[in-house]
């Protein structure tokens, strides 16, 4: 039997050496102030138990990662009538896209691009205020990761709402498609918001912990989808999760995968583990460079894979 703690001590030390490498995410200021020398895996097993490496304690942007932690409290709010406001296909496209939303009519392809985010944090803030909605997300993911530590960093929400010039042209033109049914600084209140949630690997593995168990927290103990809505939130990481880079995340690490700008990826090993891995430099898709060297390692020396051995 592989030793999951040799395999993860492995993989960060065979990428010590490239720590730093890929380029920050500076079309959000305060993202672009990173220490980008910082490499942290967390991974948790579906008994629970922990194997980390390198920065695993340190908290960071989640960015669209968040999109998976939304996209569940809006199913369980509206069930399958989300998908008559966004679609299940990969975008193609860059994750900001405006030229895709106007072609189809405002509705997004998938909701972990911007514009499908945006239109799940509006089904999520029905009947709330926008801090109340913002509440709700943050205290869902502290009761997935068990934790009431996890908190928004205010710096990074303050930094996105001066400058997510593109979120708001597209929230502006899925409201004019009638797809929002909220003011649009609110429902960007909202987006901005829980993008700006910081966790750490550790955190973040054992909030991704009920995609790996059949929708079950085994940490909270309680059930948090049936075992359907989590195969097929699984099913969407795997095919809309790294951007326009989600066919070769899929080809090189073959598991369900989210990745946000801030240099973290939450990957999934069904029945198996919830991983997080974390680097602040990018590729040219926007993902994590070192994060995906990393899963790609990992699937190797464990073997995981939704596709096979
Ligand atoms: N808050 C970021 C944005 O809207 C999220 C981007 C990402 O992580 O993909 O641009």
């Amino acid at each position: 039997m592989t030793d999951l703690q040799d395999v993860v001590d492995s993989v960060y030390h065979d990428l010590a050496d490239r720590i730093g490498e890929g380029k920050l995410a500076d079309y959000i200021p305060e993202l672009a102030t990173i220490d980008p020398k910082q490499f942290g895996i967390a991974l948790v097993t579906t008994d629970g138990t922990v194997h980390a490496a390198g920065d695993a304690e340190t908290s960071f942007s989640i960015q669209s990662i968040s999109k998976v932690f939304t996209l569940t409290l809006a199913l369980g709010k509206i069930g399958d009538g989300l998908w008559k406001r966004v679609g299940r296909e990969p975008s193609g496209n860059a994750f900001n896209s405006i030229v895709q939303l106007e072609q189809e009519k405002g509705k997004p392809r998938n909701p972990f691009i911007n514009a499908g985010a945006i239109a799940v944090a509006d089904v999520v803030l029905a009947g709330h205020l926008p801090k109340e909605a913002i509440g709700e997300i943050v205290q869902f993911i502290r009761h997935l990761a068990d934790d009431e530590s996890i908190a928004i960093d205010h710096n990074v929400a303050r930094s996105e709402t001066q400058t997510g010039y593109r979120n708001v042209a597209l929230a502006n033109f899925m409201r004019a498609f009638g797809n929002l049914n909220h003011p649009v600084e609110h429902v960007l209140g909202v987006y901005f918001h829980h993008c700006a949630i910081a966790m750490s690997c550790r955190q973040l593995a054992h909030a991704g912990l009920y995609l790996a168990s059949a929708g079950r927290n085994p940490l909270s103990g309680g059930s948090v989808v049936s075992s359907s809505r989590a195969r097929r939130i699984n099913a969407l990481m795997l095919m809309c999760g790294h951007y326009d880079g989600s066919g070769d995340f899929a080809y090189r690490v073959g598991l369900p995968g989210k990745s946000g700008v801030g240099g973290g990826i939450l990957a999934i090993a069904p029945g198996k583990a919830s991983i997080a891995v974390w680097s602040p430099g990018l590729n040219e898709n926007g993902n994590s460079l070192l994060g995906s060297a990393a899963l790609e390692l990992l699937a190797q020396r464990t073997g995981w894979s939704v596709f096979g051995q």
